[in-house]
């Protein structure tokens, strides 16, 4: 049995899975395989943006495009910031994507709000800005992390936007790191969502991996990436033995934290690094996750880092 997915973070950031296969696997039979990279595509900017070569990244995805249709991928799920810089270059970098054989899923990062929500929820076949879906054995919980924000495109006077403009102004008068009108917060609404979809799991025994935009664990990226509640976040995660993994996009420079048995692993942004380096497989077992690049071109597999998953 061999599940894999692909998650990809892009700036844009994109990810995707295929061929999920039932859970009962043998002593070191794969479960699932995710990838993740991270690419930024914008025709605005001239070629480069400092280290932020957008135009690149769409060669890059293409590359990826390819190397992930090789593979037998239960899902493909990207990690947001797919667009930067206008709608218009939605119509450039989602093709290429949608190249990708594997069911694909999409996670709403803070610079994909260059476009209305409805925009963005329709040309990505969303179900909505956070949801959910499963395997036999797994669940996977898409987040949205600019729910309650000031750049998540809400209209004025809706509570999204209200409750975002005051955690901001609480945020700086502390003044946290993360205190950024590009970052955002899950929110009450969706935290509650997220705690009957963990005691579900909790209940049938199912293990769940969490997907986001925006890291949680400080120790997985830096402070000024943060989730705005994410210490809410983190400790909601930790009261369901469900939980296996966080994983997300957002910081560039990618990151890993551990924390009470829980993997948070930030991948790093395809704008800033080779396909091969941001586009990733994580192939899921029954006792690790095992996280690879998706762009390996020798015989010999690359080094994968093995993630141990309690029970
Ligand atoms: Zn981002």
């Amino acid at each position: 049995m061999h599940h894999v997915f692909l998650i990809a973070s892009l700036r844009c950031n994109i990810t995707g899975a295929s061929n999920i296969r039932p859970f009962g696997l043998g002593p070191g039979q794969p479960a699932a395989v995710f990838v993740r990279r991270h690419c930024g595509y914008s025709i605005c900017r001239s070629g480069t943006h400092g280290l932020r070569h957008y135009r690149e990244s769409i060669g890059k995805l293409q590359e990826c495009s390819a190397a992930l249709n090789a593979k037998n991928l239960a899902f493909v799920i990207q990690l947001g910031d797919l667009v930067d810089g206008g709608i218009d270059n939605l119509d450039r970098i989602l093709p290429v994507f949608d190249r990708i054989r594997a069911p694909k899923h999409h996670v709403l990062g803070n610079h994909d709000f260059c476009a209305e929500r409805n925009v963005l929820l329709k040309r990505l076949n969303m179900p909505a800005a956070y949801y959910q879906f499963s395997e036999p054995a797994w669940r996977f919980a898409v987040l949205d992390g600019m729910n309650i924000s000031v750049a998540g495109r809400w209209p004025e006077g809706s509570d999204n936007l209200q409750n975002g403009r005051s955690i901001l102004a609480d945020l700086k008068s502390e003044h946290t790191p993360n205190a950024q009108t590009w970052n955002g917060a899950v929110g009450e609404e969706q935290q509650q969502w997220l705690a009957k979809l963990l005691s579900d799991a909790d209940a049938r025994k199912q293990r769940v991996i969490v997907f986001a935009h925006f890291p949680a664990l400080a120790a997985s990226c830096r402070p000024n990436h943060l989730l705005w509640d994410h210490q809410q976040i983190v400790k909601l995660l930790e009261a369901h033995s469900s939980v296996k993994a966080f994983l997300n996009g957002h910081d560039h420079n990618g990151g890993y934290g551990q924390q009470a048995g829980i993997h948070y692993v930030t991948f790093p942004a395809m704008v800033e690094h080779s396909a091969a380096e941001s586009c990733n497989v994580v192939s899921v077992y029954q006792d690790r996750l095992e996280i690879r690049s998706a762009l390996e071109k020798s015989a010999r597999p690359n080094s994968p880092r093995v993630l141990k998953l309690a029970n």
